[in-house]
């Protein structure tokens, strides 16, 4: 059995992942891998899938499968499963940070301290407490973020029409609704036809006057320009994201929007994280291995 480690995962996986197979890190093995385990930077396209005549099982470390052909895996007989149930605690303490960045000034302070400049004017700061924040999705991260967010003290809403009963959030019926109400938005939905640009001019105009909004889940559930433009004239007082229609981008015009806080798409990326991740990974190849 050969075990293609095809992206960056936490270092101690290819020892772990010995007992059941031949181990590499060798993309040019990929005609000859049985199992092959990616994250996010490989992209499990057709031509790729064509090139790996021997792969059975691919494992996506992370939340989502954007990055695989989940219907051509199939097609092919190939399995394709992910990990989503290690991240979500990686993913909810990066939207606090992000959430916590924008009202504290974080950034500002931090770039003036730098330059030798004291903004301590243009960095007053607005509080968390009592707040509203809307959450739109209300799956397993999201819950971990309503969770945090009411320590702070916040009163929290979400708009999720596939859940029924939140024990962490007041569900709203309409994302009209979250939108009226909403002092702080978060994005917790995967890319679907649904998600696919809801925070749009249409969308944005029915929002408060100086929301912030904060995107840990995908871009694409987001209109840059729109975003943008409502920065620049302040309807939204700040804008934060992990999150990018392609990895690195290249021609976004929030890189040179005011008020926004960006990471690159670090999500996922904490060490203890990495180690879950690892942990489900070294059982899924042990049950799948155990099968054959
Ligand atoms: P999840 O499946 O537990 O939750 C997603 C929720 O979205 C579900 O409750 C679902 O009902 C809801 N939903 C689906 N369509 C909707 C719609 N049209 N309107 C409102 N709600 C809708 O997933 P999760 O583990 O909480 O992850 C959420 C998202 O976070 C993922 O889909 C992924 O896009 C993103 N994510 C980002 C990173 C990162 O690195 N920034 C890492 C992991 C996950």
């Amino acid at each position: 059995m050969k075990i293609l480690i095809s992206d960056a995962f936490d270092a101690s996986l290819p020892e772990r992942l010995k007992p059941y197979g031949e181990v590499t890190q060798d993309k040019n093995e990929l005609p000859n891998a049985d199992i092959v385990l990616v994250r996010s930077a490989t992209k499990c396209t057709k031509e790729w899938m064509d090139k790996a005549k021997q792969l059975k099982l691919i494992i996506r470390g992370g939340v989502g499968m954007d990055n695989v052909d989940e219907a051509y895996a199939k097609q092919k007989g190939i399995i394709a499963i992910n990990t989503p149930e290690a991240s979500s605690i990686a993913v909810a303490e990066l939207a606090m940070s992000l959430m916590l960045a924008i009202p504290n000034k974080i950034i500002i302070g931090h770039q003036g301290m730098a330059a030798g400049k004291w903004l301590k004017k243009e960095c007053e700061r607005t509080e968390l407490y009592k707040k509203t924040l809307g959450l739109i999705g209300i799956g397993r991260i999201a819950r971990e973020v309503a969770i945090r967010a009411k320590a702070f003290g916040m009163r929290v809403i979400a708009y999720d029409p596939y859940v029924k009963t939140s024990d962490v959030a007041e569900l709203k019926p309409t994302l009209d609704e979250l939108f009226q109400e909403a002092d702080y938005i978060s994005l917790h939905v995967p890319s679907t036809p649904e998600t696919k640009g809801i925070i749009n001019k249409t969308n944005i105009a029915k929002m408060k006057k100086g929301v912030i909004i904060v995107n840990t889940g995908r871009a694409q559930c987001v209109v840059e320009e729109d975003v943008a433009e409502a920065l620049k004239f302040g309807h939204i007082a700040g804008y934060a994201t992990d999150v990018w229609y392609e990895d690195p981008p290249k021609a976004s015009p929030l890189l040179t929007a005011p008020n926004t806080v960006m990471t690159p798409h670090i999500g996922a990326s904490s060490y203890e994280n990495l180690g879950r991740i690892s942990d489900i990974i070294v059982e899924k190849v042990k049950e799948f291995v155990a099968k054959k």
